[in-house]
């Protein structure tokens, strides 16, 4: 009988999934990847085999996916007559965030569901979409095993010093600090990092994923030492919509003289701020490339630029650098955005391969570059299936 697990990745207008086979030495073998977008708008149901065949590509009607709830019924059935008869061992949520006490991937059960909902306030744009899907799934199959794996985890190897805002102590306690995110990306990519090469495992390394959002790590023996997101996924970057770092005074400025309250705030700098914001063209850098508008090469420059002031920030954090890795949507597929950023990071000693970069090959740094550079594709589902297939077989092991 075959045996599946299933990767969940729950936003606020989508859910996503993947479905892993295990074959007979246990491997996790990908099967399929789906999702339900415009939940609650005008909800498509796709899945595409890994074949790229497509299984399904289905408007649904807007009272079918009307919510997280109705949207994980859908899945769940599609999900049961697709294994047919296979089993389905296990179910892995991304969650955003984990807090000060989840630095691990967790079996839930009702105190660590009752303990992330009351981290929503720390992230009330994404934790309570994750949430929504692993309690509508509970509601349908309350035996099913359900693990949560977070984006803040990888990050709580950081320094005290790293974490802290120079705020009253007070509110450090309350949990006012940095966090980091796309924490499971950046374990992705570590984990592979000995198979690139063998001295990368002990390096100082600076990992670009760049996506719609987007940050930067700072790792060092494998451990995240700093990072470019905060408390929130607001800061650092400049991304597709959002503003990265930005002067708290300027909250202030538009609170007094522009009526803005906390939710006017949130909606600019959070959706209209960014490459779109910047452009006034789109948040998608593929149409700024190709655009000839000025304030799509403004947008393109003010991307470029803060990287690389970020990037200073965080060799400085490290005491130097020996590879620079790109992932991420744009760092995966877009040469020119890294030609640039290599290029303002020259006085590094980076050399860029220009035919390696815009082969987008594996190494696109020089045999002379003092830092060698990188183009990985990350797989965070993948991480997050084998963190769930870690704790199911432990979870099997101590019950039999
Ligand atoms: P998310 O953060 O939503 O997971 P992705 O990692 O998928 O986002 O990255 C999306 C971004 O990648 C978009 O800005 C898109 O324009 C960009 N991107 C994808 N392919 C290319 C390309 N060939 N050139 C430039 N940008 C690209």
């Amino acid at each position: 009988m075959n045996k599946f697990l299933v990767v969940i990745n729950a936003g606020s207008s989508s859910i996503k999934f993947a479905i892993y086979r295990l074959d007979s030495s246990s491997q996790l073998i990908v099967d399929a990847n789906g999702q339900i977008d415009g939940i609650g708008n005008q909800p498509n149901f796709t899945v595409t085999n890994q074949q790229g065949v497509v299984l399904v590509d289905n408007m649904l009607p807007s009272n079918e996916a009307a919510d997280h709830k109705a949207t994980i019924s859908i899945i769940y059935a599609w999900l049961l007559e697709y294994i047919a008869e296979g089993e389905l061992l296990a179910v892995g949520h991304r969650v955003v965030h984990g807090g000060q006490h989840y630095a691990e991937p967790v079996l839930i059960d009702t105190k660590v569901l009752n303990d992330l909902e009351k981290l929503i306030p720390l992230a009330p744009l994404h934790q309570p979409h994750n949430l929504a899907a692993i309690r509508a799934l509970q509601e349908i199959m309350p035996t099913l095993p359900q693990v949560a794996c977070f984006d803040t985890a990888f990050h709580c190897t950081q320094s005290e010093v790293t974490k802290r805002f120079a705020l009253p102590r007070h509110f450090f306690d309350e949990g006012i600090r940095r966090y980091g995110f796309h924490g499971l990306s950046y374990e992705y990519i570590t984990s592979v990092l000995p198979t690139l090469d063998p001295t990368l495992e002990r390096a100082r390394i600076i990992v670009a994923h760049l996506g719609n959002g987007a940050s930067l790590c700072a790792i060092h023996k494998g451990r995240s030492v700093a990072t470019t997101m905060g408390f929130s996924p607001l800061d650092g970057l400049v991304m597709g919509t959002r503003c990265g770092t930005i002067d708290p005074a300027v909250l202030l400025y538009l609170m007094d003289h522009h009526g803005m309250d906390a939710r006017a705030l949130e909606h600019l700098l959070y959706y209209e701020s960014g490459l779109l914001g910047v452009s006034g063209i789109s948040n998608d850098m593929r149409a700024l490339v190709a655009s000839d508008d000025p304030y799509a090469k403004e947008a393109i420059e003010l991307f470029v630029y803060r990287i690389g002031r970020e990037i200073g920030s965080l060799v400085a954090a490290l005491g130097g650098l020996d590879a620079l890795i790109f992932t991420g949507g744009i760092g995966e597929h877009s040469n020119e955005i890294r030609a640039n950023i290599c290029q303002q990071s020259m006085w590094l000693g980076i050399k860029l391969n220009k035919q390696a970069n815009e082969n987008s090959s594996k190494l696109i740094s020089t045999p002379h570059s003092t830092i060698s550079t990188w183009v990985i594709r990350t797989d965070e589902n993948l991480v997050i299936a084998k963190h769930l297939l870690n704790i199911y077989t432990k979870e099997t092991e101590l019950k039999n």
